[in-house]
């Protein structure tokens, strides 16, 4: 196998891929208040919550699960019209600057490359709930409409905190949470350049994986 210099990647990426007027607090600012936001807001709209209304947050937990592994396999990871800029930043870019052996996020400005752009998360969160919202407040409930609103912006929150944890080093304090250190291991795997268009798929826990027939263990590579 041929060696790729990381760190000469991620010097060049730092000073030439990098806004010079980039803030990685900043960008996490932004993005948690942006998904936060959504969340308390939906949660003041909810009214009288029946029930079986409660079943849309396990619902949307498994349809971001899907989502997540249906978009890292076949658009993060393969190049398709209309979404190079999505294969670019995830595989010619994120892929380049963590690899298996380099996973460490070493400075907060390096989350310009693990962070999905804030303009992404309003356009995902976006396009989600305007077309879902809808639907469901017409078609099934106001209340199952605003936990659709909850439960997206939730569940995207929660991909952003265990993929940035995944990118943390092995000895930081909040991989003592058990999750978090089980899917860094899991994500590890899928930064090995030989698996990262097969393997390992999923972020916060590994269903699509598991059913897809992508997972894979330290222990079976
Ligand atoms: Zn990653
Ligand atoms: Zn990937």
């Amino acid at each position: 196998m041929t060696t790729f210099d990381v760190e000469a990647f991620r010097q060049r990426e730092r000073s030439e891929g990098f806004p010079a007027y980039y803030n990685g607090w900043l960008h996490l600012a932004a993005s948690a208040a942006v998904m936060l936001g959504l969340c308390a807001w939906s949660l003041t709209q909810l009214q009288d919550v029946r029930a079986w209304e409660w079943g849309m947050l396990p619902l949307v937990a498994l349809l971001g699960n899907g989502a997540v592994f249906f978009i890292h396999r076949d658009l993060l990871h393969r190049r398709r019209r209309g979404a190079r800029f999505a294969y670019y930043m995830h595989s010619d870019v994120h892929h380049k600057f963590f690899t298996y052996e380099h996973i460490v996020c070493q400075r907060v400005r390096d989350l310009h490359a693990v962070l999905f752009p804030v303009w992404v998360v309003l356009l995902v969160l976006g396009g989600i709930n305007l077309v879902g919202w809808f639907l469901l407040q017409q078609l099934v409930s106001a209340n199952c409409a605003w936990f659709l609103m909850f439960g997206s912006s939730a569940y995207f929150l929660t991909y952003e905190v265990f993929h940035t944890a995944s990118h943390l080093r092995d000895d930081h304090p909040l991989l003592i949470f058990p999750p978090f250190r089980y899917m860094r291991a899991h994500h590890r795997l899928h930064h090995a350049h030989s698996r990262m268009h097969s393997k390992n798929f999923n972020i916060i826990y590994p269903l699509g994986d598991i059913l897809a027939g992508t997972f894979v263990r330290e222990q079976d590579s």
